[in-house]
């Protein structure tokens, strides 16, 4: 069996937790897996990074030290719990010193020009999955397993040079992973890759959007032939809501790549939302599962329902960090082409849209952006389009929403659904923003405020019953 391993943040937080990893990956070896690995960053440590950036453009040069030490601190403790042999520990000791005195001068330099743009953001994110690939092939390597490191772009993995949310230019990643890793795997030889980073065709380094080491697995994959992705996490697989909300979530022993799609869509921070993509072209199944529970078998994900599965609503979750665009004017009222206008004045900002609403009046718009990037969308709209010909004659936002997305495959065509959610709602005093259900019928999203959100998850999960499934 071909397998690709992704190992999460939290799966690798620690000395001790990369040496159980390794411990996983040798178990597997050992029951003729052959296994290409992917490891995020030690958990935290990419919003670390992120800060320190910010910091670094903001010219404070004593933020960066303070960091760097600190990390280096991190690094250095975690080599020596995961790794017993001392010459591979010596080995890492030596590229993690190396790669942090490289992030060091990076950040100087960020600081002295006082600027940080996309790409050079994208670098120093890419400090985090470069530190923690290391630590992880020497825990292998502890293990007498034969192994060799690589980051995204050694590996082969091309995207377009969308810094920040990059996207893979899949045939020649293909051809790149086939011709680098394939003849490792089939030698036995355990390749572990960094996630989340890759390059763009000249060679600069991109990532491919927070949570992105999902997506490198389901990359590598799909470019190996793999029989399956198993994604490592630090929860026994996809639930019916984040276990932090509500503890007594359950399980799901299987979706459909739609209903999982939609679940990482719409936030169950547990898969990148477009990791699925490369998995769904090729049928690639997907396993989600625990590395504290190894002998679990987690959620399977695969083109196929379980025929056995007839709740209705299998899940509820939150997405958070998001904000609501009202663009509003009577002139776009039985104008032609004038959500287009506005659409495209988005896209080519590179804003994408996660929800959509209008009036049957057709004098608003209502979309469901990311938070962060609501200061780029009201202003490349203004400039665009208020008072050009009277299209458009107010743009207003609201940042402190979150968007709850109730999921299911068997929703499609089951009356009273929707009427059981907003009742539900309703009944807690708690006001809806804006309502979307998309043609699939896979799921009903709408908006409420941030702060109501983690009780419209509760009041949901209890309505439907998803506890006792
Ligand atoms: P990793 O570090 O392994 O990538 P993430 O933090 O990205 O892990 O994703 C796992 C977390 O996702 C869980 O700890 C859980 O709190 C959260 N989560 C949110 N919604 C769900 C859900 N429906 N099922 C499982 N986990 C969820
Ligand atoms: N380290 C990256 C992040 O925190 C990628 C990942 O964890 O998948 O977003
Ligand atoms: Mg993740």
């Amino acid at each position: 069996m071909k397998v690709v391993m992704k190992f999460g943040g939290s799966s690798v937080a620690t000395g001790e937790n990369i040496r159980h990893v390794s411990s996983i990956i040798k178990q597997n070896a050992k029951n003729n897996c052959r296994i290409a690995v992917v490891v995020s960053a030690l958990a935290g440590v990419t919003n670390g990074l992120i800060e320190v950036a910010e910091q670094a453009k903001r010219s404070n040069e004593k933020q960066i030290q303070a960091f760097t030490t600190e990390l280096s601190e991190k690094h250095l403790m975690a080599i020596k719990s995961a790794i017993s042999s001392e010459a591979i520990q010596k080995e890492v000791t030596q590229i993690t010193e190396k790669t942090i005195a490289e992030l060091e001068k990076v950040l100087t330099g960020i600081c002295y020009v006082g600027e940080l743009t996309p790409k050079s953001k994208d670098y120093v994110l890419s400090f985090g999955e470069r530190l923690s690939a290391p630590i992880v092939w020497g825990a292998i390597k502890d293990r007498k397993l034969e192994t060799q490191c690589f980051t995204g772009k050694e590996a082969g993995i091309v995207t377009d040079s969308n810094f920040g949310e990059a996207d893979p230019l899949m045939n020649f990643t293909t051809h790149l992973i086939r011709e680098r890793l394939s003849p490792l795997l089939e030698k036995g030889v355990v390749p572990v890759v960094t996630g989340y980073i890759a390059a763009d065709q000249n060679g600069v380094v991109t990532t491919v959007g927070r949570g992105g080491s999902d997506y490198t697995a389901t990359i590598l994959g799909v470019a190996l032939g793999a029989d399956e992705v198993w994604i490592w996490t630090d929860v026994d697989g996809i639930m019916t809501t984040d276990p932090k909300i509500v503890p007594a979530a359950k399980m799901l022993p299987q979706l459909s790549y739609q209903e999982a799609a939609e679940m990482a869509i719409f936030g169950a921070k547990a898969m990148h939302p477009r990791a699925l993509e490369p998995v769904i072209k090729e049928n690639v199944p997907v396993r989600i599962r625990s590395v504290f529970h190894p002998e679990n078998q987690g959620t399977l994900i695969t083109e196929e329902p379980d025929a056995n599965a007839k709740q209705v609503v299998k899940a509820v979750a939150m997405i958070r960090e998001v904000a609501m665009l009202n663009v509003s004017g009577a002139g776009m009222v039985g104008a032609p082409g004038s959500y287009a206008k506005v659409f495209d004045v988005l896209g080519k900002n590179n804003i994408n849209v996660m929800m959509i609403s209008t009036a049957a009046s057709e004098a608003n718009i209502s979309m469901v952006i990311r938070r962060g990037v609501l200061g780029r969308a009201i202003s490349s709209l203004e400039i665009a389009l208020l008072d050009r010909g009277g299209l458009v004659s107010d743009i207003s936002s609201e940042d402190d929403v979150a968007v709850i997305a109730v999921v299911g495959a068997n929703m499609k065509g089951t009356l009273g659904v929707a009427s059981k959610i907003f009742t539900t709602v309703a009944r807690k005093g708690i006001n809806i923003r804006m309502i979307a259900q998309g043609s699939s019928e896979l799921n009903i999203s709408f908006v409420v405020k941030e702060k109501d959100g983690k009780e419209v998850v509760r009041a949901i999960h209890e309505a439907f019953n998803l506890d006792k499934i």
